[in-house]
């Protein structure tokens, strides 16, 4: 059952290694899909970003944990909906290539049962099929079918169901089956270090390299940390500050972040240095114990690998916090019971902390994180783009409307696009009559926690500029007086 067939040319295994280069076509038809604007969509562009980092990998790394793998099938299966409503009027032949033929009622029987199907399912119109009802069983507990005799009488489009109990089935196999095989493959020297860096390979920007360098004071910090740190590094941020001090989990998660935003190797020490000396550490013990570990993080000890801040799949996936640890992913590592007061705490809206929840709930970690960014940032993330696309640009798009001050021109910071300029000036079309500074802000896809920062920076500069421009062209607008 293959809706994504293998490459069937010899594939390398640094390509391998290269974003999923066989699952590329579909990348596409994933753009389009977002493109539509629809919560799958959203659901699958963020899916697609992770079986990129993902793929190849979890088949082949049974080591992993269960919960792991349960998601990873989940993942798939909801890609395989989404390919399988893909196909249309081709999902017949498909059937018939799986050997999943379903056999259709005669139009003599579904006349017999109209009331009663029509009763079940609301519609008629449909092919209807009869099949065991324990090939259902969600149909069933929902009673959402009619049954007669052990049988129930599905329409067409419920087929689907079905099909993914079977692709359930044969992935869980396959998983099985290659996990036998996993001592052999890992004592292949080629591939161990692919397999052992895999589950938390990341293919977005790299933020090791230091960008605005110096542009951030150590008294910005506290500030920074409330309105554009994502949950991770807040919850890292404050406990430093409350307990002055952190494990080493989180001194490397938060370490590499705060040298990811654009502190100098200085401005890391003092900054580490003052707040442990607050705590019951001596001066001279931060500089034996410490100071050699964030001198290390910035290449300046032992091999002197310029380190790169965590991404949120590596924070995700690796290295769970113990008791007393405050690194990890709030949204993967707190309690449920303990994220919500948390949310609450930060100002977040019930309706805001349920949407939350339920992504949670549903192990979409990373779309929680952006639900969260919305809310915080007042705005809704309304087209997500594929981060790494070779489609769109992966920046943000902002679009401003206000009835005082419109401006002449669309302000696009990417207007490069011509199918994005179009749907940009629709929706200034529509609502250029409203009275609202900030309509919409396209957005992002998140995949890692310096990345949070920059969006959440560029959303809170545009607004601050927005703002200036408007009172600008309100002075302007103002009669002069003239002195005598
Ligand atoms: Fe941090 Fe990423 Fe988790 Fe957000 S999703 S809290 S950025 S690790």
């Amino acid at each position: 059952m293959n809706l994504c067939p293998p490459p069937n040319i010899p594939i390398s295994l640094q390509s391998t290694d290269n974003r999923g280069t066989w699952r590329k076509p579909h990348r596409h038809r994933m753009y389009k899909l977002v493109t539509d604007r629809t919560w799958t969509a959203i659901c699958c562009a963020q899916i697609l970003n992770l079986i990129v980092c993902l793929e190849g990998c979890i088949l082949t790394k049974w080591k992993m944990r269960e919960e792991l793998r349960r998601w990873f099938i989940q993942q798939e299966l909801d890609l395989f909906r989404f390919r399988f409503g893909e196909l249309q009027d081709k999902q017949q032949e498909f059937l018939k290539q799986n050997k999943l033929e379903y056999h259709a009622i005669t139009e003599e029987e579904k006349e017999h049962l109209s009331i009663k199907l029509i009763n079940s399912n609301g519609q008629i119109d449909q092919t209807y099929y009869k099949v065991p009802f324990t090939d259902v069983l969600e149909l069933v507990r929902t009673r959402k079918a009619f049954i007669k005799n052990g049988l129930v009488y599905i329409p067409h489009p419920e087929i689907v169901i079905i099909i993914l109990n079977e692709f359930r089935k044969r992935i869980s196999k396959s998983l099985a089956l290659t996990s036998r095989s996993l001592p052999v493959v890992q004592s292949d020297e080629r591939l161990q270090p692919l397999l052992s860096h895999l589950s938390c390979a990341y293919v977005g920007q790299d933020y090791s390299i230091q960008r605005n360098v110096g542009t951030i004071s150590l008294d910005q910090l506290d500030s920074l940390a409330t309105k554009s740190y994502p949950p991770c590094m807040r919850q890292l941020h404050m406990a430093l500050r409350d307990n002055h001090h952190l494990r080493h989990g989180g001194r490397m998660q938060y370490g590499l972040y705060i040298k990811g935003l654009g502190l100098t190797l200085e401005q890391a020490l003092q900054f580490w240095k003052s707040e442990f000396i607050k705590g019951k550490v001596e001066p001279d013990k931060f500089d034996k114990l410490y100071a050699y570990n964030i001198r290390h993080n910035f290449g300046k000890e032992g091999k002197r690998t310029d380190y790169t801040p965590f991404s949120c799949m590596k924070i995700i996936l690796s290295n769970p916090p113990g008791q007393g640890d405050y690194h990890g992913c709030p949204f993967r590592h707190s309690d449920p019971e303990l994220l919500k007061p948390k949310l609450q705490s930060y100002n977040i809206p019930l309706s805001g902390i349920n949407q939350i929840l339920e992504l949670v709930k549903g192990m979409h970690y990373q779309l929680a994180c952006q639900k969260y960014f919305e809310q915080t940032h007042n705005i809704k993330v309304m087209m997500p783009f594929l981060v790494e696309s070779d489609i769109l640009p992966a920046r943000s798009i902002t679009l401003y409307v206000s009835s005082r001050s419109r401006p002449t021109q669309s302000r696009y910071n990417s207007a490069s696009n011509p199918l994005l300029s179009g749907v940009l000036l629709n929706l200034e079309e529509q609502m250029g009559s409203i009275n609202l500074l900030r309509v919409a802000e396209v957005g992002f896809s998140l995949c890692h926690p310096n990345q949070y920062f920059i969006e959440s920076q560029k959303v809170l500069n545009s607004r601050r500029d927005a703002k200036k421009e408007s009172s600008q062209s309100e002075s302007s607008q103002r009669p002069g007086y003239t002195a005598c």
